[in-house]
């Protein structure tokens, strides 16, 4: 069941490579065609809106929305996460699959990459600390209801699941830590590939 990867814009090659050392095979995604193919979707970190640009060229957009709504298993990074928000701030487009509001580049100028150390939830498993590599993230401000917070910085949720929709705020693909992505193919295969 092969994963795929947004391969747009941003760092799609290193969760590419994050995917494959958990098992998993990846394939690149630019077209709505390729989209089919896939039983599982990455959304890299890049540039949301550059992607939002891209996404519109072929109707990949709109299949995207609607291959999620039917289940497809979803796992969004650092841009990822403002183009699966609901809400975003400063107001962009987005797929609004995540009961979320976040601000994008909202960790400061100076200190807008830093390693992070991030508090983790029983379900990642031993230990329940990682590293999170934060570059020019965006900040959970607001988490709806139903969403389940799995990783935190300080307070702040940078690690959040809602049905077969996982969401980090950090790079989970540019450490060697996997967890995130066995995580998330354990999801992918739980809903029947
Ligand atoms: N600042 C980017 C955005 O808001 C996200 C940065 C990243 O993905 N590393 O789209």
């Amino acid at each position: 069941m092969p994963v795929g990867v947004l391969a747009l814009q941003g760092d799609f090659d290193a969760h590419a490579r994050a995917l494959e050392r958990a098992g998993a095979s990846a394939v690149p995604v630019r077209t709505a065609s390729e989209l089919e193919g896939v039983e599982a979707l990455v959304i890299p970190g890049g540039e949301s809106t550059t992607m939002l640009n891209l996404l519109h060229r072929d109707g990949l957009f709109e299949r995207l929305l609607a291959r999620a709504t039917e289940g497809l298993p979803l796992l969004g990074t650092c841009a990822g996460v403002v183009l699966l928000a609901r809400r975003v701030e400063p107001p962009q487009e987005s797929l609004g699959l995540l009961d979320l509001r976040v601000q994008r580049n909202a960790y400061g100028r100076q200190v807008a990459s830093a390693v992070v150390p991030l508090r983790l939830a029983p379900a990642l498993g031993e230990p329940p600390s990682a590293e999170g590599v934060f570059i020019r993230a965006p900040r959970i401000v607001e988490v709806g209801p139903e969403m389940e917070v799995l990783a935190w910085r300080d307070e702040d949720p940078v690690l959040v699941r809602s049905g077969r929709v996982l969401a980090a705020t950090y790079h989970p693909e540019l450490t060697d830590d996997l967890r995130v992505h066995r995580l998330f193919l354990r999801m992918s295969e739980q809903n029947g590939g």
